[in-house]
């Protein structure tokens, strides 16, 4: 694969990669740059496990863990796994939450490396000590309030013996301080800032989860902070702010007012479409669980498929019903052919918007495109044409397909070709571990965008969350959810990805009642 910009070429090498504090759009290119191309990726539990995504299908992911209290792999561990895995020559990268160099343990592994005599590089990534104040509205300086910014650790107690860090010093330095890791003892640390002679209703925030969909902020002052966090039950991972800025929020909270804050929305992915529907709500402050549920496969016998893209140019219509269709087909016909004209005077039917958009990708023109997305219409549609008899037509579609079309088109005189392009089977990896945090922590409403993504979603038998709600495209789709027993809360009138965005958001903007089971 070829990336744009420095490329990982030749021989092992440790990448450390700032994975940044959590919102996909926060990582740097050249993190997703080093993913894209890495043969190991070694990941935290910080570091947002959907840019998993974007790694080769060969890559070896290894979750290193370190929640508190539950360690997936000890730091001795992950450094001598980090030297063994380079020593195999292979391209490893070492992904951190936020900034590797901030309080992350990325020196001590990068001396691990050094010391092995293995090459390294490090990304620098967003950290979560800037990003997570600004995402509440917070600016950690401001020219009036506060002329600089101290990053401490809140991981030794400051009862305990004589911990790294100098509170004595910190409450005589004043401006904004921001402590990482601690929110544990948040109790004694804001006794100990309080005993140095901080004042008392000095404003605190926390802000957890900062910059996900989970993002929660919690403002007191140091002598209330400690009794908030106990009462709520306000667990890290956070971000504390110590200073006059966590005034400012009252104004600058952007993060929070936007329609779908702190909603966490299933989309499953069957489809490019799906980064589509994924973004608008990102956008719109919703948090993502991509759960991919079926996976595209080349088909039993792609020899016999190959044959008729080779003989492409012999038919008088090529008939597409998917975009992974379109996808198939121009996969092999590139590899046959290095001249698009060889696909001769065939002319071009789509059905669907979206299958249609795929071949105009190709930049070779749709001749027909019948106004609804079914079979029976492209039947309709040829009929209007002046008919089909005596035309070679191939139909490149998926393995398994409804069989309509060559059956209609055959019956009204056309010599009809199927292709099996590609075949769906059911996703069973769950590389990005959406599938674990759609268990672990539920999610507000599931997508559903087709009548088959109703049905791939529960031919994986996952217990159904706890409130979850069925957000559907339009009546086809909800009338599969309700044959399978699910209650339909939404159903966009507009039948389409901004449509079934907009029916989300005014849900719950009107303030959307419980779901179901
Ligand atoms: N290298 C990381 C920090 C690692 S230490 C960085 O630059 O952000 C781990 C601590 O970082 C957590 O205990 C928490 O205090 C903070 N942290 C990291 N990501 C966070 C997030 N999304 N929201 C809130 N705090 C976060």
């Amino acid at each position: 694969m070829s990336v744009a910009g420095k490329e990982m070429t030749g021989g092992a090498k440790v990448y450390l990669v700032g994975a940044g504090p959590g919102d996909l759009g926060l990582v740097t290119l050249r993190a997703k740059e080093c993913i894209q191309l890495a043969d190991v990726i070694i990941y935290d539990h910080l570091a947002n496990p959907e840019m998993l995504s974007w790694a080769g299908d060969s890559a070896e992911i290894i979750y290193a863990g370190k929640e508190a209290g539950k360690h997936a792999l000890t730091q001795d561990e992950i450094n001598a796994l980090l030297v063994a895995k380079a020593r195999d020559g292979k391209q490893v990268v070492r992904l951190k939450g936020g900034d590797p160099f901030v309080f992350g343990r990325g020196a001590e592994e990068a001396q691990a490396v050094v010391e092995a005599g293995i090459a390294f590089e490090l990304v620098p990534g967003v950290t979560s000590a800037i990003a997570g104040p600004a995402y509440a509205g917070i600016p950690v300086t401001q020219r009036e309030l506060s002329s600089h910014v101290t990053f401490f650790t809140g991981h030794e107690d400051p009862a305990k013996t004589q911990g790294a860090v100098d509170y004595t010093a910190l409450a005589k330095l004043g401006g904004t301080q921001v402590m990482l890791m601690g929110v544990e003892r948040i109790e004694s640390i804001a006794r100990q800032m309080m005993e140095e002679g901080v004042r008392k209703d000095l404003p605190v925030a926390l802000v957890r989860w900062a910059t996900t969909g989970r993002q929660e902020t919690l403002v007191g002052t140091l002598e209330t902070i400690a009794k908030q966090v106990a009462e709520l039950g306000f667990q890290p991972p956070a971000v504390a702010v110590f200073g006059e800025v966590v005034s400012l929020r009252k104004n600058l909270d952007w993060f929070g007012k936007r329609p779908l804050a702190g909603k966490r929305i299933v989309v499953t992915r069957t489809r490019k479409q799906a980064s589509e529907l994924s973004g608008q709500l990102r956008a719109l402050g919703a948090e993502i669980i991509e759960l991919p549920t079926i996976r595209i496969e080349p088909p039993a016998d792609v020899r016999a498929f190959a044959e008729l893209v080779q003989d492409a140019h012999t038919y008088d219509w090529i008939v597409f019903t998917s975009p992974n269709g379109v996808e198939a087909f121009f996969d092999l016909f590139y590899k046959l052919y290095s001249d698009a004209r060889e696909i001769g005077a065939s002319r071009i039917a789509a059905i669907g918007p979206a299958t249609a958009q795929r071949v105009k990708e190709f930049r070779l023109h749709v001749d027909l495109q019948p106004e609804e997305y079914v079979a029976e219409a492209v039947v309709r549609e040829f009929i209007k044409q002046g008919g089909v008899e005596n035309l070679r037509i191939l139909i490149a579609r998926a393995e398994k397909a409804r069989d309509v079309l060559p059956k209609q088109l055959s019956d009204l005189g056309a010599i009809v070709d199927e292709g099996f392009a590609y075949r769906t089977v059911p996703e069973t990896r769950d590389a990005t571990g959406a599938r674990r945090r759609l268990l672990e922590g539920g999610a507000d409403v599931i997508t559903f965008t087709s009548s088959s993504t109703v049905e791939n979603f529960l031919a994986l038998g996952l217990p159904w969350p706890q409130g979850m709600r069925v957000a559907s495209i339009g009546p086809v789709t909800s009338k599969t959810a309700r044959q399978h027993g699910l209650k339909v809360d939404m159903e966009a009138p507009r039948h389409d990805i901004g449509g079934l965005v907009e029916t989300i958001r005014n849900f719950f903007e009107k303030g959307g009642e419980r779901g179901q089971r």
